[in-house]
This record gives C-alpha cells, structure tokens and sequence, in this order.
C-alpha cells in the first residue's frame, strides 16, 4: 500500500512548526482514539498512521530526512505497536488531563529500557543504486536470551512480584510545591517499572534479558539513494532488556567508485574517447550504460567537448519522480608513441589549411563551451 504524506496525515503545511505538528497530533489523536471510534475498523490504522507521522516530523533529523528523500529516507520496518504509541504520549499528552485516556492499562510494560540502535554501513555499486537492491545482511546485535526468553529471571518460580509498588510498577509521591502538595506518580526505582523483582538471575544473560547474537535482516534499498544517506529500520536494532522495545537500524549508503561514471545527482558522466578520424568523417560507437550498452551515431565534424546526452540512462530520483540521463563527454583520442610513418601522415595533415581554425573561432568555440556547461545539469 502506497503511504500518504505525513504533513497530509497531521492536516498541516511542509512549514508548520513544531508545536503546530504537536498541537494537530493532539487534535487527530483524541478523535481517531480506537477507543472513541469501536465501530470503525479503520481507526487503529489510522492512528497508527498518525503516530508515525508525528514520530517523523516531530524529530528535526527524521523530519529532514523525509523532507528531502521522501518515505525511503525514513522507514523501513514501520514498528508501530499500540504499545508505542502510548509510551509516545506519555509525553505529548502530560498536563492535559487526557493521560488517563491514553495510557490506560499499559503501564505495566510500558516502561521497560528500549534496546539501543545499530548502525551498519552498506556500500552499493551504481548498477545496484540505478534498480534498487534487496540486500540480505548478517549483522552482529543484542537479542533475546533464549534461555530465559528475555525475562532475566533463572525459572519462572525466580520471579516475584516487587513488594515497593506491590506489582503496579508505579509509586505515588507527594511533593510540596508553591501550589500546595501535588501528588505525582513515579516509576518504581526498585523494579523499573516492571512490578516484578529477578530473585534468581539466568546464568545465561546474567539476569539482563538479552545475549549477544546474530541475525541476518532482509534491507530493501530503493533506487537512486545517494553517498552518505541514511535509512532506517524501526525495530531492528538490539533487542531490548528485559523484552523491551527493540532499537532500531540504522544503515548509512556508501557509494562504490565507478570504473566508467561519474555521478552528478541523478546524471551519470561518461568520458568518451574518440579516433580523431571518427571525430570528424562520423561513426557509430558503442558505450557503457548502467544497465548494458548502448550505440551512439556521432554526426561528421563533432568537435571535442561537446556533450551528448542519453535520456533516461541515469538514475532514478530517490522520490521517484524522474529519471537521469548519462551524458556522453566527446573526447578525441591522442596516441603518444608515433610510427615514422604516423608522423608522416600527420605533418601532412598539419600544413592543410582545413585542419587549421580560422582566427575568429577560438573565441566563438570557448563560449559555446560555457553554454553549454551552464546548461548541461538543468
Ligand atoms: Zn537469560
Ligand atoms: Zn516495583
């Protein structure tokens, strides 16, 4: 299913700010509540959308990100759980009155630590960049004891329920403040929120939850990404302690140096070298394209420098919206080690006064140039 616009979901402008995006996540998320709307089976979907849309344009990274590459720039796993969502509004919704609303019932393994994000590098060749690749990765990261099944605890009779907050995982706390005494309510320093205490730790993971593994994690790069951009995968970083929201992956794109190309944007530039000859009397030759090879019909008399263009031979705009073309730099092949007879053949050339530009061209030549310099990336 193709994703809609995160400023669209939130009803917001490309220029709003962030207490605008805050402010309307608010408003979307008190209406599509899946609790508010029972007979509509499109509400949690729709309030998953709005999550990750304000997961997105609430981060200035993120926001930046998909500012500039669009949904590829950042998502990959779309990890959205229920139980996300209410630890987000932990946040957005303190103060209202409308915690209850949300938080309800949660909180008992809302709060446990998140696993931390991976970061890995991928490098692609421009053939894998101009179609998109699937990569399959083993990467090396925290996973889920499988002795203990991330609970850290040696057994199941190991655990207890934590006698500080008598399993609820949160203590009230009265503080004395200027208003008068406000009652709070904190998370337990005892079990972390949990409700639950370890009194005998697996030997495995020490009582963490978590050992360290491997996995090999399916990455679908889409077309046209760029050196140094980032993707990301929600979820599919360390695992977390304690059966925790997992992190998330972090890929950085590295792009392989080309034999033949030179990237400029969506562009690719291809230096071709031609026989002098060819140059002028015309020929067809054959050159490298991202995806084979292609003809060129060079016309008689093509000067060096100028600039032939493949449309639609270059790389497709991450947001899909166009395609590059390759542009094909003339060139005239120069030999440096010359037979006696070579060298015969082309003093003779030199004192031809065809072979000679005419005074009043150097000057016309080198303008053309610069035009067409000026106009080869519009
Ligand atoms: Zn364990
Ligand atoms: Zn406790």
């Amino acid at each position: 299913m193709a994703k809609r616009d995160y400023y669209e979901i939130l009803e917001v402008s490309r220029t709003a700010s962030v207490g605008e995006i805050k402010k309307a996540y608010r408003r979307l998320a008190i209406k599509y509540h899946p609790d508010r709307n029972p007979d509509d089976p499109h509400a949690e979907e729709r309030f998953k959308e709005l999550a990750e849309a304000y997961d997105v344009l609430s981060d200035p990274d993120k926001r930046a990100r998909y500012d500039r590459y669009g949904h590829a720039g950042t998502n990959g796993g779309g990890f959205y759980s229920m139980e996300d969502i209410f630890e987000q509004f932990g946040d957005i919704f303190s103060g209202t009155g409308f915690e209850h609303f949300f938080g309800g019932g949660s909180g008992r393994s809302a709060r446990k630590r998140k696993g931390s994000n991976l970061h890995i590098k991928i490098e692609l060749t421009l053939e894998e960049i101009a179609t998109g690749i699937t990569k399959k990765i083993k990467v090396k990261k925290d996973v889920t004891c499988p002795a203990c099944h991330g609970s850290g605890a040696r057994n199941k009779n190991a655990v207890s329920t934590c006698p500080n907050c008598r399993g609820s995982g949160y203590v009230r706390e009265v503080r004395s403040t200027f208003l008068g005494h406000m009652q709070t309510t904190v998370l337990c320093t005892q079990c972390h929120g949990s409700g639950e205490i370890i009194t005998e730790k697996c030997p495995k993971c020490h009582g963490e939850g978590v050992t360290k593994g491997e996995e090999i994690i399916k990455i679908e790069i889409p077309a046209g990404v760029e050196h140094n951009m980032q993707l990301s995968m929600r979820g599919y970083g360390n695992a977390g302690p304690h059966n925790g929201q997992p992190g998330d992956l972090l890929i950085t794109i590295k792009e392989k140096k080309h034999q033949f190309f030179r990237r400029e944007g969506i562009h690719v530039i291809y230096d071709l070298h031609l026989n002098f000859a060819d140059a002028v009397l015309g020929a067809t030759v054959e050159v490298p394209t991202l995806t084979g090879k292609a003809k060129i019909k060079i016309e008689p008399g093509t000067p060096a420098g100028k600039v032939l263009r493949l449309r639609g031979k270059g790389l497709p705009s991450v947001h899909r919206y166009e395609t590059g073309d390759q542009l094909v730099i003339v060139n005239i092949w120069t030999p440096e080690k010359l037979s006696r007879e070579e060298k015969d053949v082309l003093k003779k050339m030199r004192d031809l006064p065809n072979f000679n530009p005419p005074k009043s061209h150097a000057a016309r030549a080198n303008k053309g140039f610069f035009d067409k310099l000026e106009n080869l990336f519009k």
